[in-house]
Parts: C-alpha cells; structure tokens; sequence
C-alpha cells in the first residue's frame, strides 16, 4: 500500500476512535461517528471544491496546501499540468520550426483541402512562382489560378507517379515542374520547382554536342577523303597499307559517331514530328533485312521475316528506319555466326509492335535498364569490333519517344535477346493514308 493510503487509513481510524471515544463518554455513540462520518464527507467535498477552483483558474501555478490523500491528489494533477505544459511548449516549438522550414523552402510548396481542390497554406515559393496573394487566394480552387490546360489536365487525371512541366502563371520565361503529392488518405500537396536553370544547362550541352559534332564533321570529310587518296596512291599503299587501312577503319568509326550523335542531338532538339505520314513499315523491314544479310555475310545468320504487309503506322519515316534498322544490325552484330533471327511486325492486342528476337549472347539483368544510356556498353571491345558506335539503343528511345512508343527488353545471357517496339493503338493507320 502507498504511503499516503496508509495515512489516510490511519486518519481515518484515528477519527472512528477518537468518534467511538467521544461517544461513550457521551453517551450516544452512533450520532457523534456521523458527525465524524458527515465531517469526513465535508472535508472531501470541501477539497473537491478547491480543486476543481484551482483547475478553473488554468494561470494559478502552484496548487492549494491541502493534508492527507489530498496533498497527493494535487501534486500528480500539478505534476501532470507540467508535464504537459513542457510537452505543448514543445510542440509548438516543433512546428513553429516546421513552418520557417516550409516557408524557406526554395519550392513552391500548396497544401490543398483534404478530398478538395481548395488551397488551404502555400509557403513564400508558392507566392513567388505562382503569384498566390493571401487573403485573395485562400481557400481557391487551385484550377482557377494556375489553369494551363497539362495542369489541370494532371490534376484532374489522379496519376501523380510523374510531374509536369509548364510556364509560371507569374514569368512565362521561368518553367515550373509540378509535381502532386498525395498524403495522409484524401489530403495533397503541389510542390513546383523552378526548371529554368536546369533547362538552361541541358539546352548548353545538347548545343555543345550538336556544335562539337558539326564542327568535326568537315574536318573529317578532309581526312577521309586523303586517306582515300593515300590508299589509292602508288607506293604509299604499298609501304604503310597496313597504318593506312587502320586509319580509314578509324575515321569511318569516328564519321558514324559524328552522324549519330547529329541524329541524336536532331531527335532531342525537334520538339515536334516533322509532318507525320502513313510509314510503308513492311517495305522498310525488307530494306533493313537486306543490309542486315550484307552485314551478316559470311557469318550465315538465319533471318526469318513475320511481317503483317498491310500493317502502317503514322510517323516519320527516316526516324522508325533509324530505329528498327538499329535493333536489326544489333542482332546481327550480337549473335554469334549461323544464329537466328526473327523479325516480327504485327498487332499485339490492338497495338502495333515491331519485335527483334536474336539467338544471340543475351543480356544479363543489370544491363537493362541502362542499355538506352549514350555509349553503355556491355562489352566494349565488341562493340567496337562489330562498327557500334554505343549510340544505337540512344536514338532508337529518343525516336520511340518521338513516337509514343514503348520499348521492351526481354533478354536471358546465352539464350539470345527480344527488343519489342510497342506503339500506341492510336498510330495505327491504313496504309496510304
Ligand atoms: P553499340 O553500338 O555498342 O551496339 P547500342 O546502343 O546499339 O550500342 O547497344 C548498347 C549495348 O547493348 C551494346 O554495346 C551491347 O552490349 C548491348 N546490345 C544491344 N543489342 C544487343 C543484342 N541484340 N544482344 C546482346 N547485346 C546487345
């Protein structure tokens, strides 16, 4: 038993005694261990009174001097108070910190009413970039203040795995990548964050490698064509054929890197398709199958066509060749001699899919998903070996980006590899049209 119940007990014993006491000497022992018992009862309310008194006055600190279980009751209430005094001191230290935290934050940062479009907070980024005025934006629908059409069209859309990219309703010249971010069950967030410095530097460096690969195409033309020159000339091609032809080999492999980085640097520049037109893609496979057989010559490969001939798709034709005829030549150049190879082109499910399925050396897990990087390779010295130039896998994502499309990887190392084009139903045209 605690210490305070064992002296309120003996209170209380002490009181029945000195009632029976008081009673025998008077005579009349019940009334006066009521009077004991009423003015044990008085005591409690009286006590009850002072304490709920001292709760009301929230600002009295201490509480009142009280004996007995009494004493105790108001020190654990009192100790409580503090307790959560501390607590709520503390809290609201945590979230004034959380504030100044999202008020600096360098984004654009809106919280929205919970299952509403409604703003209910933005920080001073918001106002910045999105030109929000508290109190005239408050409580706004967020589609009536920021109302580009890819906005709403992603907010409204519920799919928030990507951001999207538009103009700042403040600064046409700022761009602002939007991004939602659902919480807590029915609430969002719009967080936006200012693009312009990153667009700036990826426009420098696609500039840079477009002037670079520019630049250095006529200085090679000129090499090339003396080294044609040397090759062909009496006694020269005799004593150095050997440096000669090593030579030729390099600046050809340079010339295709130049021209592939100039395709890709066109792909990544052109926003727009150039005037997009029914693709004969069953006549292109055959033109591409028959370089593939050239470049397969001696090597035997077996390449079998399954090609639907009234099949086309709108697009832009140069482009899907660059693409199909660089999944093509990769299977040749990465299956081994008499391996083979199936070139399909067919509905799948209503959608379009161009597919190469190789015999070849496959790909293992890893690789994938950075085969469309620029120059990854597996193996470098193959690569080289066979004419690659690290940049096929490159053009053919920038071109199936071009086009809407898909590519799919499906690869098992020593059991050959599948590259899957898969374009939307929506490309699917009649031919001739
Ligand atoms: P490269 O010019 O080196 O072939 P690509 O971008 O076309 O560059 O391909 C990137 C890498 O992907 C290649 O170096 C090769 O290792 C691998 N690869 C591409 N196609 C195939 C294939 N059909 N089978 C096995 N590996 C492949």
């Amino acid at each position: 038993m605690s210490n305070p119940w064992q002296k309120e007990l003996w209170r209380i014993a002490g009181l029945v005694m000195g009632g029976l006491v008081l009673g025998l000497v008077l005579g009349s022992v019940i009334p006066v261990l009521l009077l004991v018992a009423l003015g044990y009862l008085g005591w409690h309310l009286y006590n009850v009174h002072r304490l709920i008194c001292w709760l009301r006055e929230g600002r009295k600190f201490r509480p009142p001097e009280a004996s007995g279980i009494w004493d105790d009751v108001f020190e654990h209430i009192y100790r409580l108070q503090q307790r959560n005094r501390k607590r709520k001191r503390e809290l609201r230290r945590m979230l004034k910190r959380f504030h100044k935290i999202t008020v600096a934050l360098p984004d654009a940062t809106v919280e929205l009413r919970p299952g509403s479009e409604q703003i209910e907070w933005w920080n001073n980024a918001a106002a910045r970039y999105l030109g929000f005025e508290y109190p005239r934006d408050s409580g706004q629908r967020i589609s009536n203040l920021l109302r580009h059409p890819a906005f709403v069209d992603y907010l409204h859309g519920h799919d928030y795995e990507q951001a999207v990219e538009i103009p700042s309703p403040v600064d046409e010249r700022i761009t602002l990548r939007i991004r939602v971010i659902p919480y807590s069950g029915d609430r969002r967030l719009v967080v936006a964050r200012d693009m312009t410095r990153m667009q700036q530097l990826e426009r420098m460096r696609q500039d840079f490698v477009a002037n670079v690969s520019h630049e250095m195409r006529t200085p090679l033309t000129v090499i090339s064509g003396y080294l044609e020159t040397l090759a062909d000339a009496e006694g020269c091609a005799g004593e150095f054929a050997d440096q000669l032809n090593s030579m030729r080999q390099q600046a050809e492999r340079m010339n295709r890197i130049v021209e592939d980085l100039m395709l890709l640097s066109r792909l990544e520049n052109e926003t727009s398709q150039p005037d997009p037109q029914a693709v004969p893609v069953a006549a292109m496979i055959d033109a591409i199958t028959d370089q593939a057989r050239e470049l397969s010559a001696d090597n035997g490969h077996v390449i079998t066509l399954d090609v639907d001939t009234d099949l086309c798709i709108r697009g832009t034709e140069s482009e899907l060749y660059s693409a199909f005829s660089n999944l093509v030549f990769n299977a040749v150049r990465y299956t081994p001699a008499q391996g083979r190879i199936i070139i399909r082109w067919r509905l799948e499910d209503q959608t379009p899919v161009f597919s190469v399925k190789d015999s070849g050396m496959g790909i293992a897990a890893h690789h994938i998903p950075r085969l469309t990087e620029r120059f990854y390779r597996i193996d470098t010295g193959r690569s080289r070996a066979t004419g690659g130039t690290g940049l096929g896998l490159a053009i053919v994502k920038h071109v199936l980006l071009r086009h809407d499309a898909e590519l799919e990887i499906d690869s098992e190392p020593g059991k050959g590899s599948c590259f899957r084009c898969r374009f939307p139903v929506r490309s699917h045209v009649e031919c001739g049209h």
